[in-house]
């Protein structure tokens, strides 16, 4: 790493290391001939990162699990409130545990190319499950008073869920539609519905239903239609290996559960392509 590319006044660590260098090494420093390759002593300059007064405790994020010290609260590493906040996740067991894996489909974890990867998988997994013990419904907790009464549909809200029986991802999209009484929420409250219900291991069919009791829980909606459609990984990468197959669920409350005329208007509204 060049101290040129360095900008100016920022803080560096002056690391010592030995380099591996092909041909001549003239000049460098204390050169120790080893075959075709030679050694030689370099002095690297790199960025120390630390966490600007303003950033909050967004860089901890990126700092803290490079260096898993056991149990470490997430907690304090999210910096946006409407992010999930797991109580704690025990990063050296996941490490552990995938270290254990590697070992047992027969590769070497001490490889290079392996070294950082049960760490990086354990920051991974809190990251997917980062909603497991959160409640979701907080993020309808504001409400406005409106008499608007009609349907209020947002479609297509992108989510990367787990699937608890293959731990693998399924994706997809969330179309959530109710029928206010009285009280609307912000638009953008319904996408973080769906992103922290979706960061935990589980079913399609469980993810619907717990956005539809939620929503029918917390804005006491006259209906709530959920449809959920997603791409399973675990039945597109490896058994019955179905790439293109599409998992489509629903759940109905209210009104929409028990008028087949509103229910129908919903559905369709939903499936509309403008
Ligand atoms: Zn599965």
């Amino acid at each position: 790493m060049a101290a040129g590319t360095l900008s100016p006044g920022c803080p560096v660590e002056v690391t010592d290391f030995f380099q591996v260098c092909r041909g001549s090494v003239a000049g460098a420093e204390g050169p120790l001939d080893r075959g075709a390759s030679c050694w030689r002593r370099a002095t690297v300059r790199r960025p120390v990162f630390e966490r600007p007064h303003s950033a909050g405790p967004a860089m901890t994020q990126m700092l803290v699990p490079r260096t898993p010290t056991g149990t470490i609260p997430l907690s304090a590493a999210y910096s946006d409130p409407n992010e999930p906040r797991p109580q704690r996740v025990d990063l050296d067991r996941i490490a552990k545990a995938v270290r254990e894996i590697l070992f047992a489909v027969g590769e070497d974890p001490d490889r290079e190319g392996l070294l950082e990867t049960p760490q990086r998988v354990a920051r991974m997994y809190a990251e997917m499950f980062a909603g497991l013990k959160t409640d979701p419904g907080r993020h309808l907790a504001k409400v406005f008073n409106e008499r608007y009464d009609e349907i209020v549909l947002v479609r297509d809200i992108s989510f990367c869920s787990m699937c608890e029986h293959h731990l693998l991802p399924f994706t997809g999209t969330a179309h959530i539609a109710y029928l206010p009484s009285g009280k609307v929420v912000g638009l953008s409250k319904l996408g973080r519905l769906v992103e922290e219900v979706a960061r935990r291991p589980q079913v399609q069919e469980r993810m619907t239903e717990t956005i539809a009791d939620l929503m029918e829980d917390r804005l006491q909606a006259r209906g709530v239609a959920v449809v959920v459609q997603a791409t399973h990984t675990c039945m597109t990468i490896r058994g019955v290996r179905k790439p293109g197959s599409l998992c489509l669920t629903s759940a109905m409350r209210g009104v929409f559960r028990t008028d087949a005329a509103s229910r129908a208007e919903v559905l369709d509204l939903i499936g509309r392509k403008d």
